[in-house]
């Protein structure tokens, strides 16, 4: 016995240890990803279904490998949040996608917004309002037109410290959205302590409505309590017109996914707006 826990423990260290090398391979790789500009970002619509206009896009993080080709970002965003390049990789998501968003207004799409992704790292480091509000000045933007999605996990890193940015983002204008709403441990009173002025209903519910009956009904009392609370809702996932169409009953209009476009490179964003309005 003595002899087989030895060798577990050793096929147990060995895994550790290939495990831990891969990371590092894969943490260089990043870091050299970086460098050679191999991310990119795609952009998907947020239509409102009532008059299938769209309102604006939310950037999403990919990683043009050279071998592998176009990696999601399930598979390096936890790498980058837990080495810290985030924070930089971050800083790179908000100027591309604001440029991006520049360039429309420019071509005469100038009512749209960009919603972009932040994690609790890029929230924790000190002086993200400056940062942001310098990036705006840099492309001429108002806050307003920049929406800043976050989930709860992130709300619930440092609560204290998170109402703080939060408040005094809120107070410059930018919009912020609640990401992934219902699938976290936060409580209901984060709605009204957090100055959010958007809710993303999450896929989970809206993937199973209208035939589950217990997602259907989260949903409604999501929506229900979205309205009271005065905020704006975009139901995220939306595959199907089944969807689309209870959805918009319920007076949540907004949406995002499939049924209207995946996520679409820069180029072939700007030819869906050009085909769409
Ligand atoms: P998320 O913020 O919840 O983004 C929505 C995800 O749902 C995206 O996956 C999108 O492609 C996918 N999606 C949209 N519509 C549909 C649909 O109708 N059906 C289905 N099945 N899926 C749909 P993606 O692009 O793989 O992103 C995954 C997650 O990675 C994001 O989830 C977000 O948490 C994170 N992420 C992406 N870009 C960034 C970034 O720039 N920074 C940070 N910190 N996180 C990012
Ligand atoms: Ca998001
Ligand atoms: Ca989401
Ligand atoms: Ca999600």
């Amino acid at each position: 016995a003595k002899e087989r826990g030895g060798n577990t423990y050793e096929f147990y260290a060995e895994e550790i240890g290939a495990h831990a090398e891969k990371r590092l391979l894969l943490e260089n790789e990043l870091r050299r990803a970086l460098n050679r500009d191999e991310f990119v970002l795609h952009y998907q619509p947020q239509v409102d279904s009532a008059t299938g206009r769209p309102c604006g896009f939310e950037a999403l993080i990919r990683w043009q490998h050279p071998e592998r080709g176009l990696v999601p970002p399930g598979d390096f965003i936890p790498i980058l949040e837990e080495t810290g390049m985030i924070v930089e990789v971050g800083d790179w998501v908000l100027q591309t996608a604001l440029r991006q968003l520049a360039d429309w207004h420019r071509r005469g799409w100038d009512g749209l917004t960009m919603a972009v992704n932040l994690s609790s790292r890029q929230f924790e480091r000190s002086g993200l309002p400056e940062t942001l509000e310098r990036a705006l000045n840099e492309h001429g933007l108002d806050p307003g037109v920049l929406e800043l999605e976050i989930t709860e996990g992130t709300l619930m890193q440092d609560v204290a410290s998170t109402t703080f940015t939060l408040q005094q983002l809120s107070r410059s204008g930018f919009g912020i959205a609640l990401d992934d709403f219902g699938t976290g441990y936060s409580s209901l009173s984060y709605l009204s302590k957090f100055p959010f002025t958007t809710l993303k209903i999450d896929r989970a519910f809206v993937r199973d409505i209208p035939g589950d009956p217990d997602h259907t009904a989260i949903t409604r009392a999501i929506v229900a309590m979205g309205q009271g609370l005065r905020l704006r809702l975009v139901a995220e996932g939306v595959e199907t017109e089944e969807q689309r169409a209870f959805l918009n009953g319920l007076g949540c209009s907004l949406m995002q996914g499939y049924l209207y476009s995946r996520p679409l490179s820069a180029a072939a964003a700007t030819a869906w707006l050009a085909d769409s309005v």
